[in-house]
């Protein structure tokens, strides 16, 4: 399908990108993501997925914009306060970009839900900020087969994995229980830095977009530690787990 005149001025420095280019902008544009979390991450992911032509962009959250959260969810405003997070994130990605679909669900993610909501998606970005979902979404994706891309923030640091089930390491292949308490604190309290999410939701959105145009390769079986005070990227080398609870009984096993 062709590009309106408007699209392709709007989409012209990807269009002459080397690389990139008329295909992987059609690519994009069939594209399905969704995104649990219109919060730290999710804003920039959001913002950068929708700026760029990602095709259906769907986006979960049951909470409303607080005054604290507006110090790193850039993409709710002052006036944005008492709102739905999806209906904020929605006027605004709407302006940002009239010629998607966008698809706000203002639910909490739970396993009565989430395969329903994760099925008509071709990757999920997971843009929460609490363990329980996020092994909910490495669970869910491992059962449905459906890539994704965990995003972690702690403080002043950040963390990233994608994972394509079957192929390379979940989450529980990394960490098969979530933390203690007392090793890392429930978030609602302190931190993180405001930037910090806005540098992994950014390599979250580069992540779904190389996977909908298959540009690149993935930050898979590898995950990414942004230490923000020292300024410093590490990849810690991670390899799927026979016995994972979540995905072992899709993993090859080599002996
Ligand atoms: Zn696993």
């Amino acid at each position: 399908m062709a590009f309106s005149p408007e699209e392709r001025t709007r989409y012209s420095r990807q269009l002459n990108l080397a690389g990139f280019g008329g295909l992987a902008q059609n690519q994009l544009r069939t594209g399905r993501v969704l995104v649990v979390g219109c919060g730290g991450l999710g804003s920039p992911a959001l913002a950068y997925l929708a700026a760029a032509g990602t095709g259906m962009l769907g986006f979960v959250d049951s909470d409303i914009v607080e005054l604290s959260n507006l110090q790193r969810q850039i993409l709710h405003s002052t006036h944005d306060i008492g709102r739905l997070k999806v209906e904020s994130a929605e006027t605004h990605l709407r302006a940002l970009n009239p010629h998607i679909t966008l698809v706000p669900h203002a639910l909490r993610l739970s396993s009565e839900n989430a395969r329903e909501l994760f099925a008509p998606y071709d990757i999920i970005l997971d843009a929460t900020d609490n363990f329980e979902a996020k092994y909910l979404i490495a669970d869910t994706c491992a059962i449905l087969n459906k890539p994704y891309v965990y995003g972690g923030l702690y403080e002043f640091s950040g963390q990233l994995l994608s994972v394509i089930p079957g192929q390379s390491a979940c989450l529980r292949c990394l960490f098969p229980e979530r933390p203690s308490t007392e090793a890392v604190p429930p978030t609602g309290s302190t931190g993180p830095l405001g930037a910090i999410p806005g540098v992994i939701g950014s390599l979250q959105a580069v992540e779904a977009i190389k996977y909908l145009t298959r540009i690149g390769s993935l930050h898979t079986n590898s995950l990414l530690v942004y230490d923000g005070l020292a300024a410093e990227f590490r990849s810690v080398r991670a390899k799927p787990n026979p016995a994972c609870a979540s995905c072992g009984s899709t993993v090859p096993h080599k002996e």
